[in-house]
């Protein structure tokens, strides 16, 4: 029996492990200057006049939605097809988290449903890039100025990835990325938000570090003096030296990465071509998506079996494989606390009842890739109606 295959392992290697540990020789651990590096660099790559690094994209989000001004009672339209942050930070301002549908092809936010959702209340749409594919930009940029709505995009997904010629994170008034360890470059944790707005990156900022006055990192350094002011009651949200080395490391090889990924996507998009039992994610022409994920959706009526077998089916074959997402307004505290129901999201309750993400890293040898898709057609052509 061949080796189990995760469903992601981080492709870190010896330059990588080099970086931290001469961070870790140098004397100077926490947020330094690795870190601004990482911010320059990465503000640089993706085309955005700053970058602030930060523990998460959670982290990222938050900070975006405080430097906006969100407060009590506003509200903020989300996808339901999303991990927990993207809408848990809105509720950190006991503001609504206003959950919207998906489209069925791309899986990304369904911009015909913002405006019926949009009240006197609304301060902003969270776009999240499903998978790594950009959603419909233009049209949720032309609703967010007719309604004077702030654009703060979840990009966790979507690193490198651009829309029509532009990438992301040079297109919302915010854009946070992940480094979590299962995205496409990684600090273990981390994150980072961009804006081409000077006095919403200086609010985050100083916001990441308990709202300290400017520059209060540099103070145990020697460009530092020991005094400080607090000018608003912040949060703890820097990334560290060690982890921003990591980071530097990693976007030095993302476009590698990248590369990888792209060519085995299409190479699972090959494998499966001839099945019309499942179907991947519908791709627009007009980006390129970072691959993040490589989703499939089963057909039921065409299956005799159910998605729960058919992953319990791939983890007999030693192959890890996992589900994105279970749609907020499934969760009980979405349920309960806003009274979602799945009727009210009909695409995202379907999509949810017939998706698989199978995995899809550059750590993954191509051999891995054509043994998943072996497997893969074995389930389906034993599992065919
Ligand atoms: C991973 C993820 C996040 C959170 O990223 P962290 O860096 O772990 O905070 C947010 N949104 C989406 C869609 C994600 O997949």
């Amino acid at each position: 029996m061949a080796a189990y295959l995760p469903f992601h392992v981080p492709e870190i290697d010896d330059e990588d492990i080099e970086a931290v540990v001469n961070v870790m020789r140098s004397g100077w651990l926490t947020t330094g200057a690795k870190a601004r590096q990482f911010e320059q660099e990465f503000a640089a790559k993706v085309g955005a006049r700053y970058a602030v690094a930060l523990n998460s994209c959670t982290a990222a989000l938050h900070l975006a939605l405080e430097a906006i001004g969100l407060v009590e009672g506003d509200e903020v339209l989300v996808p339901t097809m999303t991990f927990a942050a993207t809408a848990e930070v809105v509720t950190y301002f006991k503001a609504k988290p206003v959950l919207i549908d998906c489209l069925p092809d791309t899986l990304n936010m369904n911009p015909d449903l913002l405006e019926r959702a949009i009240t006197p209340r609304t301060k902003a749409v969270i776009p999240v890039h499903f998978a790594g594919q950009p959603c419909d930009m233009t049209r949720i940029l032309e609703v967010g100025r007719r309604h004077n709505l702030r654009i703060i995009e979840d990009a966790a997904h979507a690193f490198p990835a651009s829309y029509k010629g532009k990438s992301i994170g040079s297109i919302g008034d915010c854009t946070c990325f992940s480094f979590y360890a299962t995205k496409n470059i990684t600090t273990g944790e981390g994150g980072m938000v961009t804006t081409d707005d000077a006095e919403c990156a200086d609010r985050m900022r100083r916001m990441s570090l308990h709202g300290l006055s400017r520059d209060a990192w540099k103070r145990y350094t020697n460009q530092g003096s020991w005094y400080y002011e607090i000018v608003a009651p912040g949060f703890k949200y820097n990334l560290t030296d060690m982890a921003a080395a990591l980071g530097l490391s990693q976007l030095h090889k993302a476009d590698r990465f990248w590369k990888t990924r792209e060519r085995y996507a299409a190479l699972y998009a090959d494998g499966f071509r001839d099945l019309p039992e499942i179907t991947p994610l519908g791709i627009q022409d007009d980006v390129q998506h970072a691959w993040h994920l490589y989703v499939i959706q089963l057909d039921p009526a065409r299956l005799r079996i159910t998605r729960e077998a058919f992953i319990e089916r791939l983890q007999q074959q030693q192959i890890g494989c996992s589900v994105h997402f279970i749609p907020l307004h499934l969760h009980p505290y979405y349920r309960n606390a806003w009274g979602y129901n799945p009727e009210q999201f009909p695409v995202a309750s379907r999509a949810f009842q017939r998706m698989v993400s199978l995995p899809l890293y550059s750590k993954m040898s191509e051999m891995d890739i054509h043994r998943t898709i072996a497997a893969v057609r074995e389930i389906v052509l034993e599992g065919r109606q």
